[in-house]
């Protein structure tokens, strides 16, 4: 029986094999015992019966019974199912088996506790220094959107754009290129690191590779994504192919859970020679889900608790027609969401700016990093649930 350290050291010094016997809460302290005092090498595997098997538990492998080595010393580290357990040993013949007296085992559990709270503190540090990073001005721009049309032809449930809920809606080149100019004036054509022509779904738009062109001419040297949801993409003739390698656009699709030829899109890109990927979070194995801001209808959540929480804040900012916000989700709902909906969600002269009054990229950079009253009407957190078609129901957002 080990009733306390200078028991539990001696019987690992004795025996060159040790397996733990039962995967709980009081085995995952006594590893960090063993570990701490150097002597871990000398665990061979945590042994369970059940379906919990086949993984670690603080790196070591957890197996079936059957695996015991019949001359290895079993240290009996459960706190339930101990007679269970006790039977399955005698029918395996093992001989040494140490039991934990119970004081043991609230030592390995109070052992436990200590590393998981500086866990939990590590991970709340690391949280509020991001958080803390939102306010802070970056030197350059990360992300920009050029908002080309509104509506989609796939409409997902809660699109953060609104897409799925917008009328038919087409900027026009010769508008956007006003406003490509005069954002490639204030950042000097460079100065931005990714820059995303997006909707709605950017392969409705009929000058789509006049824009891409146009993208291109005034940002040597950043990169431009198109953001499709890859429904028309295969239907694209050889004058898409050839503007999107000639330009270096980057193609980027959202693999969604329907049906469509996802590996021929990536092979054609790949024969064409135009650069390809998957949306972060998509990819070879792993189909959509959603995520989407709820709405606040009265306004009354803290805009600054909502900004610093928001993955998006200071992050991907967003031009449509003249004018730069912080977000495309309180350009979009404000648009869209309201006039779709009747509702009121108030826009201020704070929550975006003119970029033709924009004095330097200075003001950009500082404006993406400060909270806007409209930040009150979002929740800044996102909620996940399964992608599926929008029904067109305020409840998506509310
Ligand atoms: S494909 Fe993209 S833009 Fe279209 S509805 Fe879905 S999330 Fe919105
Ligand atoms: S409104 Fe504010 S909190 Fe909501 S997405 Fe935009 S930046 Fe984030």
């Amino acid at each position: 029986m080990i009733k306390n350290m200078a028991d539990f050291q001696k019987v690992v010094r004795e025996n060159e094999k040790i397996y733990f016997v039962y995967v709980d809460d009081v085995c995952e302290g006594t590893i960090d015992l063993l570990v701490q005092s150097g002597e871990g090498y000398k665990l061979k595997a945590c042994v369970t019966s059940g379906t919990f098997m086949d993984c670690e538990i603080r790196g070591y492998e957890v197996k079936s019974i059957e695996h015991l080595e019949q001359d290895a010393c079993v240290l009996l580290t459960c706190n339930t199912r101990q007679d269970e357990m006790v039977a399955q040993l005698e029918k395996k013949e093992i001989k040494k088996v140490e039991f934990l007296e119970e004081n043991f085992k609230f030592f390995a559990l109070k052992r436990l506790k200590n590393r998981r709270r500086g866990e939990d503190t590590e991970f709340l540090i690391n949280k509020m220094r991001d958080q803390m990073l939102k306010f802070v001005p970056k030197p350059y721009m990360e992300y920009l959107v050029f908002n080309i049309l509104d509506h989609c032809n796939l409409r997902c449930k809660g699109c953060d754009h609104f897409a799925c809920v917008a009328d038919e809606y087409i900027i026009p080149h010769e508008r956007l290129h006003k406003d490509i100019v005069r954002m490639s004036e204030i950042l000097h054509g460079d100065n931005v690191m990714k820059i995303a022509v997006m909707g709605g779904e950017p392969l409705l738009h009929p000058e789509l590779l006049e824009i891409l062109k146009d993208v291109r001419k005034h940002f040597p040297y950043a990169i431009i994504r198109l953001t499709t949801n890859g429904l028309l993409l295969l239907q694209q003739n050889e004058e898409f192919w050839k503007t999107c390698r000639e330009y270096d656009i980057t193609i980027v699709n959202t693999k969604y859970p329907i049906q469509l030829d996802y590996a021929k899109m990536k092979e054609v890109a790949k024969e064409q020679g135009v650069k390809f990927q998957y949306f972060e979070g998509t990819g070879d194995d792993t189909v959509k889900t959603s995520s989407k801001k709820t709405i606040t209808l009265d306004g009354t959540n803290d805009p600054v608790k909502s900004f610093a929480q928001c993955y998006i804040s200071n992050y991907g900012n967003f031009v449509m027609e003249g004018k730069f916000y912080g977000c495309p989700f309180s350009c979009q709902s404000y648009r869209i969401f309201n006039q779709k909906f009747g509702k009121n969600l108030r826009m201020t002269e704070k929550d975006y700016l003119d970029i033709y009054q924009v004095k330097d990229m200075q003001e950009l950079f500082e404006f993406s990093a400060k909270p806007r009253p409209y930040c009150r009407y979002c929740s800044g957190i996102d909620r996940w649930h399964e992608w599926e078609r929008s029904k067109k129901d305020i409840s998506e957002w509310v």
